[in-house]
């Protein structure tokens, strides 16, 4: 899965794993580096090998790897520090992904559909396509609705197609309390951030009505005074997506090795070409990510005049 996994990661890597393991695999799941705690509850997770807090033992387990299923991202450098691993190994390589442009060469096979909802809806595709759907189980459910609740935006975002409402019913067959995970997921924060998401509307959040854009910039005075942890910030870059008119929004987060580039759209502006060309990401056509060695003022400044730059698509 890719670093700072999000649901859609963790769910579709952990699904995978269940779905193995009872085809009787030896698998181990290992994120590149720490997640949200909003995900802990998902079955297997507490047995997830972080890459960056147990490099050794990660390492180990990769150099002894047959089959390495590489979920919900599609570009080795996704995985941080496990990058240059991943690229020394000379096991079976395969990637089942729904971003933008796939890295093709790193891998031996590969499923990449960029019209598919999420990574997780995509697992449970190659499940029913083996043949295999009667093995699919609660476990399984439950990490795979994960996944495909969050990354459709609870099934708001177009890429709900008829597909993932189909594969949703034959998941609820499975005993599948949709209201539980919904909650585990989006009601399981502190006090903090919703005071953060308040400061953060009030304070940090600016608006260009001439090009239809809105961006937030979060300092890292404001991540210590809230004392905003891992996937706090996940879902805040929506917000400006609410207001009448607004197709594009950007949000940067001050972040000690880098500024954090978050990217959402409405409609007919590509996230991933705009993430690509100013901001070394990547992504989805209306959701991507990138980053910057700028300082805040600089990469502010950058996507200020890349929006004025896009004022005709944007307008
Ligand atoms: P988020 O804004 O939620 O971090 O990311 C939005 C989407 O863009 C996700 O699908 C994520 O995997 C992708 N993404 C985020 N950051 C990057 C990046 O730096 N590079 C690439 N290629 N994709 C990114
Ligand atoms: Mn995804």
């Amino acid at each position: 899965m890719h670093q700072k996994p999000d649901a859609d990661a963790m769910g579709s890597a952990l699904g995978l794993g269940h779905f193995l393991k009872k085809m009787g695999h030896e698998v181990t799941v290992i994120s590149p580096t720490n997640w949200a705690a909003w995900l802990n509850w998902m079955p297997g997770c507490s047995e997830v090998i972080n890459f960056e807090k147990f490099t050794e033992k990660a390492v180990e387990v990769l150099n002894n790897t047959q089959i390495l299923f590489c979920l919900d991202f599609n570009i080795f450098h996704r995985t941080k520090n496990m990058a240059s691993v991943l690229a020394s190994l000379n096991c079976v390589k395969a990637l089942i992904d729904h971003h933008e442009q796939p890295d093709a060469p790193s891998f031996d096979f590969g499923i990449s559909e960029t019209a598919k909802s999420s990574t997780c809806e995509m697992v449970y595709d190659f499940v029913v396509e083996a043949g295999m759907e009667n093995s699919l189980d609660l476990t399984i459910a439950q990490c795979l609705y994960a996944g495909v609740v969050t990354d459709t935006g609870s099934f708001r975002f177009s890429s709900t197609k008829a597909s993932v409402h189909l594969m949703v019913a034959r998941l609820m067959a499975t005993g599948l309390n949709h209201a539980q995970i919904h909650s585990n997921l989006f009601d399981n924060f502190l006090e903090n951030r919703l005071r953060f998401i308040g400061h953060v509307l009030s304070n940090r959040l600016e608006f260009f009505y001439e090009v239809n854009t809105a961006l937030i910039v979060i300092t890292k005075q404001d991540l210590l005074k809230y004392e905003v942890k891992t996937g706090e910030t996940e879902g805040l870059v929506n917000y400006p997506l609410s207001v009448q008119g607004i197709k594009f929004a950007g949000l940067v987060i001050d972040r000690d090795e880098e500024r954090k580039w978050s990217f959402r759209s409405k409609g007919d502006f590509d996230c991933n070409t705009f993430a690509r060309k100013y901001f070394n990401g990547g992504g989805h056509y209306n959701a991507s990510g990138g980053n910057s060695k700028d300082l805040i003022p600089e990469t502010v400044a950058k996507f200020k005049e890349a929006i004025h730059e896009n004022e005709t698509i944007l307008q």
